[in-house]
């Protein structure tokens, strides 16, 4: 309690808050209505003192109510009840208002407090009390309809206060200070709002490259001693005679440390991806599919699959020929890897169509397909459609990443036992 009195009195803190914690901005609404009960019973205290010097024995009484009720209203935010204090506020200067325009004389035009008294309630409540804010307002409206209907004399002729320039100079200023209040207040919030969120996409972006650089040179140092176990597994099986079960266990470290190799590119490709930008030069497509399908001449299956290509229009064009082939590769893999061997003719056409606007790119196969319930996901990070699956999951996640790096668009259908077809669509001009 102490501490927070004393948070509020530093002047500092009456229009701007130290740090820029985003829990701050709920506090400073509450700090702002503690502030409004000082500055609202300073201008009670100067309208009574008015009150006071012409003798008006009618108001007197009202005004003390007046003057009591801020500090109570202030009291209560400060212990923390938030709410009740707004709510008790705002309902007391709802009636208070009606009250003192059906006894004033119109022409003192007191029904002007009811405009920043509208504005504060939506500023105090905030954004989770909208609906009581609402409601308050609503209130507001209907007092200010009866008092137009019975020119502002809902009690009947009863006038306590005669015409009075002070009094009408002393509204007037008391409505622009609070309009103003108001103003800077939220102009204030604005900007705070605004700088935290800047800052922090300026941490995250950090955060980000970070991790993009970490992923990167930790993929990178753990690839040196794989290429070792699998050079030094290629000597052993080479020197001469040895046991059947020896041979095997060579076979599966060679089989195991090619996955490890695989999971490891797939990550450098994702990072590279999303550190790099795009780089356009001019490449042949003829000579993209080819090394394509050179690399994917090791891969079990590849041998009894007829792999059909073709290029429709210019072979060469200029795009990104880095990320072009490894979207290439993914999708050729799969579509080898994902095949069934069962079928009489197992085949994959792979179909570059260069066009005046953009490269499209088709794979299709007449392989094992993918089951309806994995549709939505398989572009997800780590997600596997089958169980026979052996990969890391990140292959069409990678191709994802990359076509959306490139401006692209990707068609895909799949039935499942009959075959799959992914369209990749690239603009000529990806940036
Ligand atoms: P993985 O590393 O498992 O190959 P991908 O992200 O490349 O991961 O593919 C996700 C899943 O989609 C695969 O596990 C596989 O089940 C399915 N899939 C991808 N391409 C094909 C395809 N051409 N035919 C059948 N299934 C496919």
């Amino acid at each position: 309690m102490k501490s927070r009195i004393k948070y509020w009195i530093n002047p500092r803190h009456w229009s701007r808050l130290s740090g820029n914690d985003i829990d701050l901005l709920d506090l400073k609404q509450h700090i702002f209505f503690s502030q409004l009960c000082v500055v609202g019973c300073l201008f009670t205290i100067i309208q009574v003192v008015d009150d006071f010097y012409t003798l008006n024995w009618t108001l007197i009484p009202i005004d003390i109510v007046a003057i009591a009720i801020w500090p109570f209203g202030w009291w209560l935010n400060e212990r923390g009840r938030h709410l009740l204090a707004k709510c008790i506020m705002i309902a007391f200067m709802n009636t208070l208002f009606f009250v003192m325009c059906g006894l004033l004389s119109p022409s003192i035009r007191f029904d002007m407090m009811y405009f920043p008294l509208i504005m504060l309630t939506f500023i105090v409540l905030g954004n989770k009390e909208r609906l009581v804010a609402i409601g308050f307002s609503l209130a507001s409206i209907a007092f200010l309809t009866i008092l137009a209907v019975t020119d502002q004399r809902p009690f009947g002729d009863i006038i306590i206060m005669a015409p009075n320039k002070y009094q009408e100079v002393l509204n007037i200023v008391t409505v622009a200070v609070f309009m103003g209040a108001s103003a800077v207040f939220i102009l204030d919030l604005h900007g705070r709002a605004g700088k935290i969120l800047h800052q922090q996409k300026d941490e995250l972006t950090k955060a980000n490259e970070e991790l993009d650089r970490f992923v990167y040179s930790a993929s990178h140092d753990m690839r040196s001693p794989l290429i070792s176990i699998q050079g030094l597994v290629n000597v052993a099986t080479l020197e001469g005679e040895m046991s059947p079960s020896s041979k095997e266990y060579f076979e599966l470290i060679r089989n195991r440390a090619q996955k490890l190799d695989d999971l490891i590119k797939d990550i450098t490709n994702y990072s590279r991806n999303s550190r790099l930008g795009v780089e356009i030069k001019e490449v042949n497509l003829q000579e993209i599919v080819e090394e394509a399908i050179e690399k994917i001449r090791f891969l079990e299956n590849t041998k009894s699959i007829v792999v059909n290509r073709s290029v429709i229009g210019q072979p060469k064009v200029a795009t990104d020929g880095g990320r072009l082939s490894i979207l290439i590769n993914n999708l050729l893999t799969n579509a080898i890897k994902y095949h069934d061997l069962t079928k009489p003719s197992p085949f994959v056409d792979v179909i570059f169509e260069n066009s005046e606007t953009e490269l499209g790119l088709t794979i299709r196969d007449n392989g094992r397909g993918i089951e309806v319930k994995h549709h939505d996901k398989i572009f997800n990070m780590f997600y596997r459609a089958s169980k026979n699956s052996e990969g890391s999951g990140l292959g069409l996640y990678i191709v994802k990443e990359m076509v959306e790096k490139l401006n692209g668009t990707i068609e895909w259908k799949s039935t499942y036992g009959q075959g799959t077809e992914f369209k990749i669509r690239i603009p000529h001009s990806p940036e």
